[in-house]
């Protein structure tokens, strides 16, 4: 049989999950000028980007211009977008095996860690990933209720996605008008009666996962302080050490913006952003409704274990009287139909992007790229290199044979008799052009669609 990859037999990938680590996969593909490739970028949702759009803070306008590598890439004669098209129920791993020689799945990690303590069902306590999804105008998330009309909000855990959801709940409704916020969430936030919003770091200042540009921004917003405590920002002999053995600009510099913000960065602003450390929540505490109405909090001091400094709780407890709670503790992905899942890391077992078994046989013909490869660490930009093994993983085993042997190559027809309301990347620029052009009305990048079946109406009439 011949190796696919001539004019007359293409390469044939289906990759699945259209945000950056689709996106540079498929870009990677289109520098193979040796090889006819043929790239289909799936969706479950009708508009690309993933993560761009629906988890990058509205307010950070310019991440956003990444989308125009990504716009270069889907301007390639042999690249196709199928948006609205979901796996697993509209189309399987069988199906894609009929139409393709490999399939890369790039779904990246789309729900949220539990924490496991008492409350952390009741009303009021909700994900980080489901707020910024809601803010950010996800269909799936647009119609939820987060009740802002609480004074007190705790947020667990200090990585970049606990400050987003700080920054967005601390700032004006001014601040956030000329971004392209959902609707929804602008006319919520606008009636917020939140004073404090509590970030809660298990460990130590020297151990916050956020990174100097995002604490940087909690000094700058307009009508909030940003309080760090100083007894929880002088350094135990452990992370002294570590720091003084291991010297790293970056986290001395974040040590010296928290320094800076002990007594307040805007003692005249009416909501404060108290940064604590070396604190974790043990109980959620129901106010005789169903809902939180407190919070049961441990004092942690610090020990080394085999990998880190981890966090140990002592006795000293104490309650705050929050009333909403957000967690965010890291993202986890979705096991996905007819794919072996790890549970415990919540990503696809791999090795390098190949789908394995779990006990290192492969799949031929399956591979992961992204988040649901390695998990949700890095930014935007690490999912290149990230995509780039995996498909220099594809080109190997292309080369060696281990590929689907598709019989039929009627993909359009094959994708419009299981989805008739697909939406093409010509469908989503017709939408992308409504959306600036309704910004452009308000003076915002865009106002967006926020209803699968709006966006279908608006392009398909
Ligand atoms: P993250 O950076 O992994 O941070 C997770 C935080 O949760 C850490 O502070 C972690 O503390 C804490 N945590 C975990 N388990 C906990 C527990 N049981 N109790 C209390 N705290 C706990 O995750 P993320 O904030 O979800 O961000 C995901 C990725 O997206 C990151 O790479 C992030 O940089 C990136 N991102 C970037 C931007 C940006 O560039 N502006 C914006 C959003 C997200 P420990 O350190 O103690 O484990």
């Amino acid at each position: 049989m011949t190796t696919p990859g001539s004019a007359a037999h293409p390469w044939r990938i289906a990759i699945i999950g259209a945000g950056p680590a689709g996106f540079y996969a498929a870009e990677h593909f289109f520098k193979q000028t040796d090889l006819h490739v043929h790239v289909d970028l799936y969706d479950r949702l009708p508009t690309p980007f993933g993560l761009v759009r629906a988890g990058v803070a509205p307010d950070h306008e310019k991440i956003k211009n990444v989308t125009r590598v990504f716009d270069r890439t889907a301007s390639h004669e042999n690249f196709r977008f199928f948006g609205n098209v979901e796996y697993g129920s509209d189309i399987a791993l069988d199906d894609l095996r009929q139409h393709y020689h490999q399939v890369c799945f790039t779904t990246g990690a789309q729900v949220d860690r539990t924490l496991g303590i008492p409350g952390e069902e009741l009303e009021r306590s909700h994900s980080a990933t489901e707020f910024v999804a809601w803010y950010n105008g996800h269909p799936d998330y647009r119609d939820l209720q987060f009740d802002l009309s609480q004074e007190s909000v705790a947020i667990i855990g200090v990585g970049n996605v606990a400050i987003d959801v700080a920054r967005i709940l601390c700032k004006t409704v001014d601040e956030l008008k000329s971004t392209d916020i959902a609707d929804h969430a602008l006319d919520a936030l606008s009636e917020s009666r939140i004073k404090e919003v509590i970030l809660m770091g298990r460990r130590g200042p020297a151990q916050a996962a956020f990174t100097l540009k995002e604490i940087k921004e909690m000094a700058e917003l307009e009508d909030a302080t940003a309080v760090t405590l100083d007894h929880e920002m002088e350094l135990d002999p452990h992370s002294q050490a570590h720091l003084e053995e291991n010297p790293d600009r970056s986290t001395s510099k974040k040590l010296d913006v928290l320094n800076e913000m002990i007594g307040g960065t805007n003692p005249d602003a009416s909501r404060t952003c108290s940064i604590r450390f070396l604190v974790s929540p043990t109980e959620l505490i129901d106010d005789g409704s169903g809902a939180v109405g407190g919070m049961r909090v441990v004092r942690n001091r610090l020990e080394p274990s085999e990998t880190r400094l981890s966090a140990r709780a002592t006795d000293e407890t104490f309650e705050w009287p929050v009333g909403l709670v957000f967690r965010s503790v890291g993202y986890r992905g979705v096991a996905l139909p007819g794919l072996p899942f790890n549970d415990s890391w919540g990503i696809v077992h791999n090795s390098a992007g190949r789908i394995t078994d779990g006990n290192n046989s492969t799949l031929p013909g399956c591979y992961v790229a992204g988040w649901i490869k390695r998990g949700p660490t890095g930014v935007i930009g690490t999912n290149k290199p990230d995509a780039v093994e995996t498909v220099e993983c594809m080109l190997e085993d292309l080369a060696a044979g281990l590929h689907f042997n598709p019989t039929s190559d009627e993909i359009p027809q094959f994708i419009r008799d299981r989805q008739p309301d697909f939406f093409s990347y010509e469908d989503w620029q017709k939408l992308d052009q409504l959306e600036t052009s309704r910004g452009e009305a308000s003076g915002r990048p865009r106002v967006k669609v926020t209803r699968v079946q709006e966006m279908i109406a608006a392009v398909k009439g």
